[in-house]
């Protein structure tokens, strides 16, 4: 009856995909939502992205340290995955680890990572205890050099998959890049301050980086604001 309706077949063997491998992909792209389980042409980003958001942490923790998914797998001395409470409230996200950050493993080390900490401490947080901290690209960038486009889309399944297993109640981006990756604008951050955006359906405030406060002691006053705003806005949530 299907063929006489010209559906048909609706069926096909696994070893006939591979013929109609192309035929696939461009279904795949041009169906929305198709980068899940089904329709994920072999090989492509959308399957590499169905294969991250499938993960549990073991199997992440896993992947990241042998991703060679970019350049930046060749100059990295490690990846550094995040740290933290992984039941967290509280995300903080920054761009990507430094020299000292390559160097331990560890995102938000050094001077930068004391004023963190510090910055913490002062709205009743600490660094592992109900705040987790990740960065956009989980391998250094040379010369600290800004992150590339095709680097954090690359980068960024892993990301959201830490997003969606720790199911933060609020995301704090902080610096210029990570507030404009993840909301995909090119907005200066004095304007992103201030107000709860929305990263995949989480509440995200935004604030500066703690180098770029090391560098900026005026504009430490605005972070403690950003951060008060932060907390009355989880707590808002409760
Ligand atoms: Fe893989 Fe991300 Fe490192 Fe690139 S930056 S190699 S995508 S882990």
């Amino acid at each position: 009856m299907l063929a006489e309706m010209g559906l048909a077949p609706v069926w096909r063997l696994r070893a006939d995909r591979g013929a109609r491998g192309g035929e696939e992909t461009r279904a795949a792209r041009a169906e929305p939502g198709a980068a899940g389980e089904r329709g994920a042409a072999p090989g492509s980003a959308a399957e590499r992205e169905a294969t991250i958001m499938r993960m549990d942490w073991d199997a992440l923790k896993r992947a990241v340290p042998v991703c060679t998914a970019c350049e930046l797998h060749k100059s990295r001395t490690q990846t550094v995955f995040g740290v933290g409470d992984q039941r967290a409230e509280w995300l903080l996200v920054g761009e990507a680890p430094g020299a000292e950050e390559d160097r331990l493993g560890e995102p938000f080390v050094g001077q930068a990572g004391k004023l963190l900490d510090a910055m913490l401490a002062a709205i009743d947080l600490k660094r592992g205890e109900n705040v987790y901290i990740a960065n956009v690209l989980k391998c250094r960038p040379p010369g600290n050099r800004n992150p590339e486009a095709h680097e954090v889309a690359q980068c960024s399944p892993y990301l959201l998959r830490q997003i969606a297993l720790i199911r933060p109640k609020l995301i704090v981006a902080m610096g210029r890049f990570a507030a404009q990756t993840l909301l995909n604008s090119d907005a200066s951050i004095a304007s992103l301050r201030g107000t709860v955006h929305r990263f995949a359906g989480v509440p995200l405030i935004v604030t500066y980086h703690p180098a770029y406060l090391l560098r900026n002691l005026p504009d430490k006053a605005k972070a403690w604001h950003d951060l008060l705003f932060a907390r009355r806005t989880l707590r808002s949530l409760k």
